[in-house]
């Protein structure tokens, strides 16, 4: 019986995986710049705590996740997304009682939802997103949107655009869950199975249905904008005008509405033409979510956040400059004496700082020479009978093709001086 991967799922092998190290250390660099603490929680979470954050009547959680029972009987659910876990933590460990106010977060790592495969979907996936916590003010929603798009840029992604759209507060969600109930009650009929249930429990639901988003009165619905309240409007104005002033290119879109429930006010996209990626693609999403932290018991709390895919991400970086890192040396041991020593020597070295490997194929030198040049050996370090005779190793710089005879006891001292180009190790 040959295995494979369960469907959905990558393999990320070396070759590739240096680039995943390139875009985690990135992004990692552009979350030190904006003072964003990284933070870990786990990959599973109790199954409620989706229902309750994401919400049961969006397709992440009606229709996509992977939950089962464990052991005990309880009921358990791979992380679909990442806010809830961090939105669960920040309550459980009383961050709303820090001292500074405002907890800015990122996360990285995989994601599972139980969707069908295609280009750029996967059932696990990762996302790299920010959560701050704390602060309602359109200064922190623009410090998240500046962020989103700082991360683009760094990819070097073109024709990236902002969307932006406002949900409002409660009070301007209920006006609007109203005006979406007139207007779809007449097309009721016409709609699909969910989007009925969605028309009684959430009817801001209907508006991302893939099976109905054809349908003509999808088209004239009412916008979220026209029903804001007043306080809900002056949040997004101020958000306008700051973007504005930092000379940050938006597009308001109106029928922005964003698959997850917990949203409110400010949501926004960021959707790229570039060819690497196809015309239209959503690199990444968020929005502000003020009603989250309360509804999982904690204090009522402000956040806003955001979540990049990185399988997306990873495309827009491309393949590109991939300098692979070589090794700094490459033993190669001729004989049963030679290897013992090599294995001495490569531990020495390795315990001075450099990278090292050897042959443990037994070949003869011209395959060793083939591996030394795979890893793009700097130094090439050859061991025969007569060198282990001679307690002197023979080091070829694989560069400048230059050979020398080494004492054992000097190896370190002429792999520093002959370093060409120099090396970090000090
Ligand atoms: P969401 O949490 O649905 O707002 O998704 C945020 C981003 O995660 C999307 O814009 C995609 O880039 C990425 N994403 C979501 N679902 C998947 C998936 N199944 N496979 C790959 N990437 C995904």
């Amino acid at each position: 019986m040959a295995y494979i991967a369960p469907r959905g799922t990558v393999d990320i092998l070396p070759g590739k995986s240096e680039q995943w190290i390139k875009l985690e250390q990135l992004l990692r660099t552009i979350s030190a710049n904006y003072n964003v603490k990284e933070m870990r929680t786990p990959i599973f979470e109790h199954t409620e705590l989706f229902n309750r954050a994401v919400g049961d009547t969006t397709d992440v959680v009606s229709k996509e996740m992977y939950t089962f029972e464990d052991k005990k009987g309880r009921s358990i659910t791979l992380r679909p997304e990442g806010t809830a876990g961090i939105a669960r933590s920040y309550v459980e460990n009383k961050m709303y009682a820090l001292p500074e106010k405002l907890q800015k977060v990122y996360y990285m790592g995989p994601m599972f939802r139980y969707e069908r495969p295609q280009n750029g979907r996967q059932r696990q996936f990762h996302q790299y997103g920010v959560e701050m916590l704390g602060v309602e003010s359109p200064y922190v929603d623009v410090e998240c949107m500046l962020m989103a798009i700082t991360v683009v840029e760094a990819l070097g992604l073109k024709d990236v655009k902002l969307h932006l759209n406002s949900l409002g507060d409660e009070e301007s969600r209920d006006a609007y869950r109203a005006a979406l109930q007139e207007h779809f009650k007449d097309c009721l009929d016409d709609l699909c199975y969910d989007c009925k249930q969605r028309f009684e429990k959430n009817p801001l639901r209907i508006l991302d249905c893939k099976v109905d988003k054809n349908h003509p009165a999808m088209k004239n619905a009412p916008k979220t904008i026209d029903y804001l309240s007043e306080k809900a409007k002056a949040h997004f104005t101020k958000v306008c005008e700051l973007l504005d002033d930092l000379e940050v290119e938006y597009e308001i879109d109106t029928n922005l509405v964003r698959g997850l429930d917990y949203y409110s006010h400010t949501v926004f996209e960021i959707i790229s033409d570039d060819p690497k990626l196809g015309a239209g693609a959503t690199v990444g999403g968020g929005g502000r979510y003020n009603g989250l932290v309360e509804e999982l018991g904690g204090p009522a709390t402000p956040g806003v956040g955001f979540a990049f895919g990185m399988e997306r991400l990873l495309i827009a970086l491309g393949d590109e400059d991939q300098d692979e890192e070589g090794l700094d040396v490459y033993l190669m041991p001729l004989g049963a004496e030679a290897k013992d020593l090599a294995m001495q020597i490569m531990t020495m070295l390795r315990a001075n700082g450099f990278t090292c490997d050897m042959d443990y194929c037994d070949r003869g030198l011209k395959g060793q020479f083939k591996s030394a040049d795979r890893f793009n050996a700097h130094f090439s370090l050859i061991l025969g009978e007569s060198e282990v005779e001679n307690e002197v190793v023979n080091i070829k710089c694989n560069h400048t093709r230059e050979q020398n005879v080494v004492k054992l006891e000097n190896i370190v001292e002429f792999i520093e001086n002959h370093y060409e180009g120099g090396h970090e190790h000090e």
